[in-house]
């Protein structure tokens, strides 16, 4: 299975846009968040030669601009998307998705989007001392299952002991994203690297906000199965 890096902070040349959130394109047709500003996603979509008439559903981690802002221009330019939300994204949220024709789905427990494919739904996690639910879309192939992560405002330890439940004989091959440690201490930091260690994760692609301390022990440990997510890149699952 392919995940076309569309929006991140770090890109293979300049031609890129890069910023603030991420974007991911699964298979070519379900896109796992919309980073910052539409502008920087189409750019980066003309260059990777991505046709976004084949985008049939968007998966929205959480309610936070740099993950979110890019779907209202999409929605625009893609009309009758399917839009998979948590419930606690708040009325707002969900009134622009119908004004602008997307087909809103809420998602409260694990679903299945394709072949293979699926997304968590509603973990409740927690931003500055406010409710902040997120999901994460799960991938299974016969390397395992890989994770993908918007900002895991609920943790990231505990959304893959979460999905292993889910899974509970299959290994954990890659989990990539934003993990949210840049505010974070050291020895937690330490624990989060342990954590991916006992789940036996055999690839680590830590990006957004995870912070530059945290990604170099990511780095330190997993050496050449850290994979560095940049605009551009096409990772295999
Ligand atoms: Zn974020
Ligand atoms: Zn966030």
């Amino acid at each position: 299975m392919e995940i076309k890096i569309i929006f991140d902070k770090n890109s293979l040349n300049g031609g890129y846009s890069t910023g603030w959130g991420i974007s991911y394109l699964v298979n070519n047709n379900i896109l796992f968040d919309t980073g910052e500003d539409w502008q920087y996603l189409s750019n980066n979509f003309r260059i990777m030669g991505v046709d976004i008439s084949n985008i049939e559903k968007v998966v929205i981690s959480h309610n936070h601009w740099d993950h979110a802002n890019g779907l209202w221009e999409l929605l625009n330019s893609r009309q009758g998307l399917e839009v998979f939300v948590c419930s606690g994204f708040g009325r707002e949220f969900r009134d622009k998705v119908n004004k602008l024709n997307g087909k809103l789905e809420e998602v409260n427990k694990i679903r299945k989007l394709d072949e293979n494919i699926f997304v968590t739904g509603e973990i409740t996690g927690e931003y500055k001392s406010k409710y902040m639910p997120e999901q994460a879309m799960v991938l299974q192939t016969d390397n395992g299952i890989s994770v993908l992560t918007g900002c895991a405002h609920p943790g990231i330890v505990d959304m893959l002991y979460l999905v292993k439940r889910h899974f509970p004989n299959k290994r954990m091959y890659f989990v990539g994203g934003g993990f949210h440690l840049m505010d974070k201490h050291r020895e937690e930091i330490e624990n989060v690297v342990n954590g991916f260690k006992e789940l036996g994760v055999q690839k680590v692609g830590p990006s957004h906000c995870t912070g530059d301390y945290a990604e170099s022990m990511f780095k330190k440990h997993y050496g050449n199965n850290f994979i560095n997510l940049k605009v551009g890149r096409v990772i295999e699952v």
